[in-house]
């Protein structure tokens, strides 16, 4: 039996990609899931795909920058149905640039969103965990918190930040579950911010060999479904072609 029918599921970065794939995977495996972003409208028609299949969800308005939208957000998930089970801190930019294009909005976007969204996600849900005595806390890294490459320096700097805070975040941790999902090139909306032309191309080429969302919903599945006392601590999935 997989451990995920009626789990409350919260998740950031869930109007398209792998937040999208993710909540529509887990609500058909029986989770009452609660989707996050800033565009309503996409949001709306997941929720509304996901109920046409027999599945439970809602949804609300977040920016993960702003600490008491999160908090309102984990609130609004525990109203609804009472407790919180698992966070997947998922949401992220990645605007890539050289270094010397010095893009310092995009710097400090990149910050905001993939390290402060995620210290937001645990700030809200930690305590909510603790008070009820256990759950589970995924963070979205990926491969770029384990190697570097150009253009991408600050995001990969922001992704090895996740890496730290779930690591750290684990020792300390007792009775929550902290899980670690790092994806390799997956097809999404994911660069659609880039505004240096010489990084697009460069993303394209990349891109030329990507995995779909649901290959990286499947790993939080496997994540998700473990036993109570097993803690899946990173997921790494890459195209088989890759290599960095
Ligand atoms: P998408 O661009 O498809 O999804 C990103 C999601 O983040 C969207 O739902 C977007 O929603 C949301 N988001 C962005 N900014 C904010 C914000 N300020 N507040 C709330 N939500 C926000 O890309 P992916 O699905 O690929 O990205 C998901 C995660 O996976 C990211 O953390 C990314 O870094 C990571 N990743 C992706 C890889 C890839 O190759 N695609 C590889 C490795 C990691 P909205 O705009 O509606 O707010």
């Amino acid at each position: 039996m997989l451990n995920v029918k009626n789990k409350v599921i919260v998740i950031t970065g869930a109007s398209s990609g792998i937040g999208e794939a993710t909540a529509k995977l887990l609500a058909e495996y029986g989770a009452k899931v609660v989707l996050g972003a800033r565009r309503t409208e996409k949001l709306k028609k997941i929720v509304e795909e996901i109920h046409n299949q027999g599945g439970t969800a809602e949804f609300k308005a977040i920016d993960v920058t702003d600490r008491e939208d999160v908090k309102a957000f984990f609130e609004f998930a525990k109203d609804k149905f009472g407790r919180v089970d698992v966070i997947f801190n998922n949401a992220g930019v990645m605007p890539l640039s050289p270094m010397n294009a010095l893009k310092v909005e995009e710097w400090d976007n990149m910050v905001n969103v993939n390290i402060r969204g995620v210290l937001n996600g645990i700030a809200a849900g930690l305590p909510i965990m603790e008070a009820q005595g256990g759950g589970q806390i995924i963070n979205t890294a990926s491969i770029g918190a384990h190697v570097v490459g150009p253009t991408a320096a600050v995001y990969c700097a922001t992704k090895y930040a996740v890496w730290a805070i779930s690591e750290g975040l684990r020792q300390e941790s007792q009775n929550v579950r902290v899980t670690t999902i790092s994806p390799g090139v997956v097809d999404t909306e994911l660069g659609s911010d880039i505004t240096d032309e010489s990084s697009k191309g460069l993303l394209k080429e990349f891109r030329k060999t990507a995995l779909s969302s649901e290959a990286i919903a499947r790993a939080v599945l496997y994540a998700v479904s473990q036993p109570d006392d097993v803690d899946v601590n990173e997921v790494i999935v890459r195209p088989i072609s890759q290599v960095m």
